[in-house]
């Protein structure tokens, strides 16, 4: 298997991530469907069975990082991490190794080391030389315990002895047994090992037991990475240089290593091992030698490449622990291909030098701190309420700033927003359907309202036609239009994203065809730029129920239906439903919910038109209570609309957990909204917007 499939993962949605690691055969279909529906996280039932006092589960971001060969391999790294800047550092690392070769691992071993700590001895020397003599015995004592380690190939291979003095000055023995524990990390395996041969060793050392456990100092587990990358020689030298310092002073040790236990932790946390065993052991080797340094080593070759190595003990599991129970962890280990625990201590290894490789690349060129704010500066935007192609302006805006903070985004927002709804040449709505959508496919009533101003269009005379569109979707507009100037540069500013069933592409025809129309003079009433916009639609969505456009065109309130040709009641409100609409990264295809249904409709004709019949009811009682400002009872009929829709079949899980976030928050009624397997859901939330709103942003939606 190769990672190619995944290049330029960072720039998708989250269900395209998925299925492209389906498709690259790295994620089989049902643990593709499961991660996809959320349903790899650990239950609170299974959580509340592995530790005490249990009152939900935590969720943490799960990421890949493609791009690593390890040992000639290439593997999709899972890493669990909530620091922004970590995977991206990880994946561009792993990159540039890449055109070296990638990472090469070797160790020496994998053992564990289980100390039974004696005192209370008369001679010591003679405890020393009678284990020593006893070695065998009490080996084969130790091999008694765990008969089916021994049959796997593993099991306790050396015991030796460790002499200290007290406190108070009485001697110490440590005894080490060392064991082999294949492909499980070995905690209890060894902790047993212990206990069971303890009392046998304070007998041959005429002492006592004062512990018996394992050691996390996993030193006979030691990994060593390589990797070579290829820059400019003045890089080179000054990452050696910061690596030099981290070798000579403590306090930058600590954060070199915290730098490489970035990679190495969230690689542990995503495949179920025991983080804080790594970290101890890590941080008690890089002091053995008498004080703290770094982990790694950083030279520069001779033709100016750098050249970097990690030593870390790593006494990972394959098997064993939590990987039974939790199953993101055994997600996270499948998506390494790691046969063996060793195998994943050297995925391990390679990531500890990538992400070092990483954070002294930024801290000697560039500085850090820049790549770190743009991350957190899109955090920010994005919950101050940046969306849609404003998005990426606040986070620009944001970072110029210097100060990026929640208040500096709103303003900026607020000033983005203003700067766009100066003076469009063109405008027009968004809209989102309220009630009824599917039924409307079999002639019955639906109910929609407009999302208003949602796109500006401002057109500025140059040489060349220029903008962001599709090229056939332009034209197209163009040729309805009858204009042939087309020394235009075409600027779109829109509140609504692509794809969610919010009615972009029509509101962008609409917008598009009153600018030229308002700047060339073209003298089209609205019913004509409505035709307009309704034949350019016909690219995007085949056979057009005329419903986008038209809400677009109007920006009005309307009950409507295709009974052999579209036919609405635009609707007088008397007050303005507090209405929001939220959306996340999955996106619904029309073409496709509607096939499905038209497939399931002839499965049940008569209960899917029974359905359809409620759908009709639902959507003319429901404009009634719209018209008349009855919130709560029209809360009632989208929760009702919602149930519907969910049994013939367009929900999706992503959907069903933004309704119940709107409900539980205060929505009176909230439902998806548009063809559904995706996009977005619509509520109404008469004062509770606010709530609602934090809610679902909380949640990790966008919302409108
Ligand atoms: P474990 O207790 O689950 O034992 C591993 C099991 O896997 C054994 O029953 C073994 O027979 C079985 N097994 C199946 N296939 C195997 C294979 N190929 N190789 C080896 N064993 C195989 O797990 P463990 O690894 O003994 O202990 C790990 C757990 O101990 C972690 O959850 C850790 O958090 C915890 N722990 C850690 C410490 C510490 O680090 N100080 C102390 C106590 C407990």
């Amino acid at each position: 298997m190769n990672t190619s499939s995944l290049r330029g993962i960072y720039k998708l949605p989250v269900a395209e991530r998925i299925a492209r690691l389906e498709e690259g055969g790295w994620l089989d279909a049902d643990t593709a469907a499961r991660l996809r529906d959320g349903h790899h996280v650990v239950s609170v039932g299974a959580a509340d069975r592995m530790i005490e006092n249990v009152i939900g589960v935590f969720g943490l971001p799960f990421a890949v990082a493609p791009n690593f060969v390890v040992n000639g391999r290439e593997c999709v790294v899972p890493l669990v991490v909530e620091e922004p800047s970590i995977v991206a550092g990880l994946s561009s690392a792993a990159s540039l190794a890449k055109r070296s070769g990638g990472f090469e691992v070797e160790n020496a071993g994998s053992l564990l080391i289980g100390q039974v700590h004696v005192t209370g001895m008369a001679d010591p020397d003679h405890a020393i030389s009678a284990v020593e003599n006893a070695k065998s015995e009490l080996l084969a004592a130790a091999n008694a315990v765990h008969p089916r380690l021994v049959e796997r190939g593993g099991g306790a291979r050396d015991i030796e002895l460790r002499l200290f003095a007290l406190p108070d000055g009485s001697p110490l023995l440590a005894v080490h047994v060392l064991v082999d524990t294949r492909d499980a990390m070995g905690a209890n395996l060894v902790n047993s090992i212990c206990e069971a041969i303890a009392p046998d060793i304070a007998a041959v050392c005429e002492g006592e037991v004062a512990l018996r456990i394992l050691s996390n100092l996993a030193d006979r587990s030691l990994f060593t990475a390589r990797a070579r990358f290829a820059l400019d020689a003045e890089v080179s030298a000054a990452i050696a240089l910061a690596n030099d310092i981290a070798l000579v002073d403590p306090y930058r040790a600590a954060t070199h290593n915290k730098g490489v236990m970035n990679g190495v932790d969230a690689v542990a946390v995503a495949t179920g091992n025991d983080w804080r065993a790594i970290e101890a052991g890590a941080h008690a080797f890089a002091a053995a030698a008498g004080h703290y340094r770094a982990l790694t080593r950083w030279t520069v070759a001779d033709n100016g490449d750098l050249l970097g190595e990690i030593t870390i003990p790593l006494k990972v599991g394959t098997v064993g622990g939590t990987l039974s129970s939790n199953p993101a962890a055994a997600l996270g280990l499948a998506l390494t291909g790691a046969q063996s625990a060793e195998e994943l201590a050297g995925v391990m290894a390679a990531v500890g030098l990538a992400q070092n490789f990483a954070a002294l690349r930024a801290l000697a060129t560039s500085g850090i701190q820049a790549g770190h704010m743009k991350l957190h500066a899109r955090s920010v935007a994005a919950a101050a309420g940046a969306s849609g192609e404003q998005f990426d302006q606040v986070v620009k805006k944001l970072v110029a700033s210097g100060e990026i903070k929640d208040w500096k985004a709103r303003e900026i927002l607020a000033d983005v927003q203003g700067a766009k709804t100066e003076e469009p040449d063109g405008s027009a709505a968004g809209k989102v359907i309220l009630l009824g959508e599917h039924g409307v496919v079999y002639g019955r009533h639906a109910l929609a309202l407009p999302i208003p101003d949602a796109v500006h269009v401002r057109l500025t005379a140059t040489d060349a036609l220029s903008h962001k569109l599709p090229e056939k979707y332009v034209k197209r507009l163009l040729a309805e239009l009858g204009v042939e100037d087309t020394n235009w540069h075409i600027d779109v500013a829109s509140r609504l994203p692509f794809g969610k069933g919010l009615g972009s592409s029509a509101a962008v025809a609409v917008a598009t065809a009153r600018a030229f129309n308002a700047k060339l003079g073209l003298g089209l009433d609205v019913a004509a730029i409505n035709a307009v916009a309704y034949e350019v639609e016909k690219l995007a969505h085949g056979t057009p129920s005329g419903i986008d456009n038209t809400l677009a065109t109007y920006a009005a309130p309307m009950l409507f239906r295709n009974a052999g040709g579209l036919q609405y009641d635009a609707l007088d409100l008397a007050e303005a439903p507090p209405i929001l609409v939220a959306w996340g990264d999955e996106t619904g295809r029309t073409d496709e919910q509607v096939a499905g249904v038209r497939k399931r409709h002839a499965q049940a004709t008569a209960h899917f038109d029974a359905i359809f019949d409620e759908m009709d009811r639902l959507s003319r009682d429901g404009a009634d209570l719209l018209v008349a400002g009855q919130w709560q009872e029209l809360g009632a009929l989208m929760n009702l609309c919602h149930g519907l829709l969910n049994g013939i079949g367009v929900s999706t899980p992503a959907l069903e957990r933004m309704v119940s976030l709107a409900r539980q928050a205060g929505a009176t009624g909230a439902k998806l909204t548009g063809a559904g397997g995706g996009g977005s859901i619509v509520a109404l939330c008469p004062g509770t917007i606010d709530e609602v709103r934090e809610a679902l942003r909380q949640g990790g939606y966008n919302t409108l």
